[in-house]
């Protein structure tokens, strides 16, 4: 297959496939005029996330950001005090604290102080040109509802981004990680779960091929130049083929639970979706052994970064995720009856909280122990504490 007609194939898919419709009807009206609305953290610095990637690529410079629009507009003070409906300064001393929203006063600060045009997109609105100087080379656009700022941008912008998003994940995942049949796993995830679609034949070279949907051709990996999905990579039979069938034959004897223990270890339930671990199929890769069973080898999140037509909002995701750990780690905090209820024998102190997996690492006098707790009692709020 010619380059031309690969490609040609592969962009025979629409941006966006793969992924659920977004049900945000802002959204939707933006995207029937070719633009996409980038959502930023909902917090008091959105103004400021939103300049600082259209200016830098990146929202991590937001601080930067703030304090060179309060710069600029102190400096400038006569473009802004008509503006300025209290006192100058305390205004001023005001929008440089982290929980003061910024609002368009600090948009046309920033927007001179950058030169860039801008394009104000509001709800239902086809965006209106509200700051344009003629020397002006670049133009922002930015949605703006509720003293919120969100990024705009076009279409096609996007669709790039998408593609560059699956080059960095795909060399991180195939190339450093090194897991086999990354872009297989893709397509079984978010395009054809059941298995029902793709071909499979075996090429010149005697390997198997899973031709997609999309005229793809993806030649499906040998144990040889891939390193296993599973943390406990020798209970994988195309991975280890040092003593897999001593290992098969000891699960055999003394069963499942008594395997785990010895090629796990204590913890092997922590997490275990099945009750047999072995992936026992020496021919096909770990990654499509556990999608045959259901099970996904990596997160929904990571298989949209990885898809080429798909562009995931990885600074919103973290910054979730980063919300959700912090309000954890307070919900933990200063409430000694939480931790009567996880243990009531003896003396034990919280040493480290994991939220994603809902546990905690308690630590008792010389031994740690992981427990896992029900999410429900994380209402109150828990500390450290001394039990006699
Ligand atoms: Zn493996």
């Amino acid at each position: 297959m010619s380059n031309n007609e690969y490609n040609n194939r592969h962009n025979a898919r629409a941006f966006g496939a793969g992924s659920r419709q977004t049900p945000d009807i802002f959204d939707q009206f933006l995207q029937n005029l070719g633009f996409y609305r980038k959502h930023i953290a909902p917090d008091s610095c959105s103004l400021f996330r939103a300049v600082s990637e259209l200016e830098y690529d990146i929202q991590l410079y937001y601080a930067k950001t703030r304090k060179n629009a309060t710069e600029f507009i102190r400096n400038n003070k006569q473009l802004f005090v008509k503006d300025i409906y209290e006192n100058f300064e305390s205004y001023l001393n005001n929008m440089t604290k982290p929980r003061t929203c910024g609002t368009l006063l600090e948009l046309r600060a920033l927007a001179y102080y950058h030169g860039a045009n801008v394009i104000l997109f509001e709800p239902f609105t086809e965006g209106r040109l509200i700051i344009f100087e003629s020397c002006f080379v670049k133009t922002w656009r930015l949605f703006y509802v509720d003293d919120h700022f969100d990024t705009v941008f076009p279409m096609e912008y996007m669709e790039m981004a998408a593609d560059c998003q699956a080059i960095v994940y795909e060399i991180l995942y195939k190339n450093v990680f090194r897991l086999p049949d990354v872009e297989y796993a893709v397509e079984r995830m978010l395009h054809d779960p059941e298995d029902n679609m793709i071909i499979y034949e075996q090429n010149e070279s005697h390997h198997t091929v899973a031709k997609t949907v999309d005229g793809r051709q993806l030649e499906l990996s040998t144990s040889k130049d891939t390193r296993c999905v599973l943390m406990h990579s020798h209970l994988c039979h195309f991975h280890n083929h040092e003593n897999f069938d001593a290992i098969q034959q000891f699960f055999s004897i003394f069963g499942p639970e008594e395997g785990c223990r010895v090629y796990i270890g204590s913890h092997f339930r922590d997490g275990a979706r099945k009750p047999n671990p072995l992936l026992s199929d020496p021919k096909i890769s770990c990654v499509r052994q556990l999608l045959k069973m259901g099970i996904t080898p990596f997160p929904y999140k990571i298989a949209k970064s990885l898809d080429r037509h798909i562009y995931r909002n990885v600074e919103f995701d973290i910054w979730v995720e980063m919300r959700i750990e912090k309000r954890n780690e307070t919900v933990f905090e200063n409430d000694p009856q939480y931790v009567t209820n996880l243990r009531d024998d003896v003396a034990c102190h919280i040493e480290h909280i994991v939220p994603d997996k809902k546990s905690v690492l308690l630590s008792t006098i010389g031994k740690q122990e992981v427990r896992y707790i029900d999410a429900t009692k994380f209402l109150k709020p828990l500390g450290t504490i001394k039990r006699g």
